[in-house]
């Protein structure tokens, strides 16, 4: 091995060493973040970055998470290989690619139509074929693909927005970080029950907030 891939493999292995010592230890989600390299969804400066346990800025002013809360996230949505999955907040997609190795179909959508078309042809060139990214304001669901199994947030609601709660099915799980866009924010699993919906508060946060209708880009 060059010195270069050497040192790749290095801080690969320092990156999942991170995830397992941050509370990561789902076997399926270590896998999945093993296989897809986020220094795929990370351009320009930072890319020598992406496999540091840090966000990290992309286009439109946004930021692709912290590896060790996409891990915590994606284990806490329990994500089984039969589900149909909706993101809300595609970003620079790694999240949902993640999702896309544990999931039978996930759908992304984004406020940022640039983030959208910049995720779709990374999923495309890494041959992701279960992912949808569309451009919507993810805040009223996806009502077309609707009712889902598994539904994620990755920006903060001041509350689970209506329409989200309305498109999970029963037994169906939403993962959503909950609280003031500058405070620190709750990530909250709610579950759908044949009765109504179950709270867990899981950890403290801190994400972009989830603002109403398109982005400009
Ligand atoms: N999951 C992403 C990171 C998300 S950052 C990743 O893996 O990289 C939060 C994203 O939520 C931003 O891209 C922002 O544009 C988007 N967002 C904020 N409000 C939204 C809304 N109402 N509908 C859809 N996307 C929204």
């Amino acid at each position: 091995m060059t010195d270069d891939a050497d040192d790749i493999a290095e801080r690969k292995m320092q990156f999942l060493f991170a995830l397992r010592s941050r509370g990561v230890t789902d076997k399926r989600v270590l896998t999945a973040m093993e296989k897809i390299d986020r220094g795929a969804f990370v351009r320009g400066h930072f890319a020598t970055r992406a496999y540091e346990d840090m966000p990290l800025p992309i286009t439109c002013g946004q930021t692709i998470s912290q590896p060790s809360v996409v891990g915590l996230m994606t284990q806490a949505l329990r994500v089984t290989p039969r589900d149909k999955v909706l993101e809300v907040g595609t970003g620079s997609g790694y999240q949902a690619a993640i999702l896309s190795q544990l999931a039978r179909r996930v759908y992304t959508v984004d406020r940022h139509k640039a983030l959208v078309t910049d995720a779709s042809a990374i999923f495309q060139a890494l041959d992701l074929t279960n992912i949808t990214a569309l451009t919507a304001d993810g805040s009223f669901g996806l009502p077309e693909q609707a009712p889902f199994d598994r539904i994620l947030v990755t920006a903060a609601a001041e509350d689970p927005p209506g329409p989200l709660l309305a498109q999970l099915k029963i037994g169906g799980i939403m993962v959503v970080p909950v609280g003031q866009s500058d405070a620190v924010q709750s990530l909250i699993r709610v579950t759908r029950s044949e009765t109504g919906f179950d709270y867990d508060e899981l950890r403290p946060v801190r994400f972009v907030p989830l603002l109403e209708g398109l982005g400009r880009d």
